[in-house]
């Protein structure tokens, strides 16, 4: 089977499981991103601050995959929230495509203050045609409501840390009721607490013949996350990918979902500048 599309609230669609290049290594990008399109992703999650755009870029390049059957996302850096549109034109350069399907603030950086001004660059952007989509990413309810009261454009997404210990109640249903999709970052927990030995996902895994990695990216799927798992290893690339030949029950989904603890595995947003 294949990724679902999900419709953005301007229309646009995103295959709901991608790829993401967080601490890919820059002279192994190219390697890696070959190989996850090989086996199928067709969403590749990157970032400026990743220093890898230039290696997505190139895989893209030699996939001869028509650009209109891929979703390439890039973030604005911490430092370029006054300098938005030049950031952009660099990252656009680095990957080597006129347009990006998404571009998002990375993080709020609450104590500069600059992400109303960030996104107003992000406003002509979208304008221009050269991103499809503009969104925020690591934004809490307080950095939402002064975005959404002060600018247009309502993001069409918010990228978090999401993962069952860690599922964010508040900003998901305040970014859903506004129409934002909540794209779920670190969606295994980064590997930095033992998930998949829970006996929640464990025993779901062995329920269906899957692995615990399998189980925890169907949870996201079936409660409506956008999921870009990352791994450099070729076959884990292929095992997080063939999810779409089984379902978890609710049960299984309300066992998982019980790990919430409010266990944060990367830095608090306001704190981040
Ligand atoms: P993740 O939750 O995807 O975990 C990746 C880790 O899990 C890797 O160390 C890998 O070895 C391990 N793993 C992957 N597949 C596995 C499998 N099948 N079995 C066992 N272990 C497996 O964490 P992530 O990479 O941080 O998050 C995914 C993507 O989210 C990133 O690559 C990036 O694109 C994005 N991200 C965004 C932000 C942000 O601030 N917006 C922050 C972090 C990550």
């Amino acid at each position: 089977a294949n990724t679902p599309l999900l419709t953005l609230n301007n229309g646009t669609t995103i295959p709901q499981l991608g790829f993401g290049v967080f601490k890919v290594d820059p002279d192994e990008t190219t390697r890696i991103v070959t190989d996850a399109l090989e086996v199928g992703y067709r969403h590749i999650d990157t970032a400026a601050i990743y220093g890898n755009e230039e290696g997505v870029g190139a895989a893209i390049a030699s996939s001869g995959i028509p650009r209109d059957e891929l979703f390439v996302t890039t973030k604005l850096w911490n430092d370029r929230q006054t300098d938005a549109e030049a950031a952009f034109d660099e990252s656009l350069g680095k990957l080597g495509l006129d347009y990006v399907d998404l571009y998002l603030i990375h993080w709020p950086t609450p104590q500069k203050d600059t992400f109303v001004q960030a996104w107003t660059s992000l406003e002509k952007i979208y304008a221009s045609g050269r991103a499809k989509a503009i969104g925020v990413s690591n934004f809490l309810v307080p950095h939402l409501e002064k975005l959404l009261a002060n600018t247009d454009v309502v993001p069409a997404v918010n990228q978090i840390e999401l993962h069952p210990a860690h599922q964010q109640p508040e900003v998901t249903a305040f970014s859903r009721e506004h129409g934002i999709a909540i794209e779920a970052w670190g969606p295994l927990g980064q590997g930095k607490y033992p998930l998949f030995e829970t006996p929640e996902v464990s025993q779901a895994a062995e329920a269906h013949g899957k692995t615990p990695a399998q189980v925890v990216i169907r949870w996201h799927l079936q409660t409506g996350n956008i999921v870009f798992p990352k791994s450099n290893s070729r076959s884990r690339m292929a095992e997080n990918f063939d999810v779409f030949d089984f379902e978890l029950t609710s049960d299984e989904i309300a066992a998982i979902s019980s790990l919430e603890r409010e266990g944060r595995v990367g830095a608090h947003p306001d704190e981040v500048n």
